[in-house]
């Protein structure tokens, strides 16, 4: 059985649309009740606001990029608003990932025709490494 996600107080969560590195309380969103949400985070870098899946779910370096470009495809404007592109290369270089995630990015642009639709719809969700499809 897979493991539940719990979130871990220590551990650094990246951001998927920045690259941002922070524990979960700088992403916590504060309700109106004036507890914290327990679904939705919020990226104290790019203010962009994500389920949590989307903040704590494990991905390799290459799926992140394929997952990039699959909801580009996908969601056209609305998604590619969110990513905060120069940034998110700058990020990726410095944390020596860069090759791997434009590696699985490329992957796709290259093969989207060929990849099938039922394929493409389960890229564009996050899912745990465990779980996941094979790329190539
Ligand atoms: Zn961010």
């Amino acid at each position: 059985m897979p493991k539940r996600t719990t979130l871990s107080m220590d551990k650094r969560y990246i951001c998927v649309y920045c690259g941002y590195a922070g524990k979960v309380l700088d992403y916590r969103v504060l309700l109106k009740s004036g507890l914290y949400s327990r679904k939705l985070f919020n990226c104290p870098d790019c203010k962009n606001t994500m389920f949590k899946g989307t903040l704590i779910t494990k991905i390799t370096n290459k799926y992140w990029g394929a997952w990039i470009y699959v909801n580009t495809k996908l969601y056209g404007r609305r998604f590619t608003e969110k990513v905060q592109w120069e940034i998110l290369k700058k990020r990726l270089w410095d944390y020596g990932i860069s090759r791997e995630f434009w590696e699985g990015f490329n992957y796709i642009k290259n093969n989207y025709n060929k990849i099938p639709q039922e394929k493409l719809n389960e890229l564009s969700v996050l899912t745990p490494i465990d779980r996941q499809t094979k790329l190539d």
